[in-house]
């Protein structure tokens, strides 16, 4: 058998014991799904969000890219952004990165992986901001894990930073915004930022005025 075919395999199998466990399990998330979280995470395929929160189907909504990025430019994310916030009316949202994240260790580096480098770039320039801190970490693998959390509480603020997330905050007490790094070697989850909704920004110049 074909290691895809498994795969298919394995999913009938699941279909079936869920069915039998819960018989409406299928017939309640047709109608609708009502998730409280939308997650931003790492490709890796050692973090599978819901599998480490023990979630089920319909409860986070997911979007993954190389090293948990939220770019202001990346139509795919903003677009996955403005719909769990304006439609979903998730109530929080997490940025999830993970010590050991080869995006991260790649950016690192001096190294040109072609097209990627565009995308690494932005966690260069995170670098750069805080080279200062880094650069006082003795250990490459320090300083990579160092990184590994600045990167992600900077894309944290960039979620604050956004238009879509400032309107959502002036009509309901949410989305909460959380920066989360998740351990590989041992399983565990560790929070490093919190933002809640209509906290000050780092620098009002984000601060947007009338949004449209
Ligand atoms: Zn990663």
């Amino acid at each position: 058998m074909q290691t895809y075919e498994k795969l298919l395999l394995a999913n009938k199998e699941w279909a079936h014991k869920k069915n039998a466990e819960e018989p409406e399990f299928f017939d309640r998330l047709l109608k609708v799904q009502r998730p409280d979280f939308l997650w931003i995470g790492c490709s890796d395929s050692r973090v599978p969000p819901d599998v480490i929160t023990q979630t089920q189907p319909g409860q986070i909504f997911i979007h993954r890219n190389v090293a948990n990025l939220v770019i202001h430019t990346d139509l795919n994310v903003l677009s996955v952004l403005q719909y769990a916030v304006e439609v979903l009316k998730v109530k929080h949202i997490i940025v999830c990165g993970h010590y050991g994240c080869g995006g991260v260790r790649a950016a690192m580096t001096r190294h040109s992986f072609g097209l990627i480098n565009k995308w690494l770039r932005h966690i260069k320039d995170i670098y750069h901001l805080n080279q200062a801190e880094l650069k006082a970490i003795s250990t490459d693998e320090g300083r990579l894990n160092r990184l590994i959390e600045l990167n992600i509480i900077q894309q944290v603020n960039n979620l604050a930073e956004t238009s879509i997330v400032q309107r959502e905050w002036q009509k309901r007490d949410a989305p909460q915004i959380h920066g989360w790094v998740y351990d590989l070697s041992n399983g565990i989850i560790k929070p490093l930022v919190e933002i809640s909704a209509g906290q000050p920004l780092n620098d009002d110049i984000y601060q947007y005025d009338n949004i449209i």
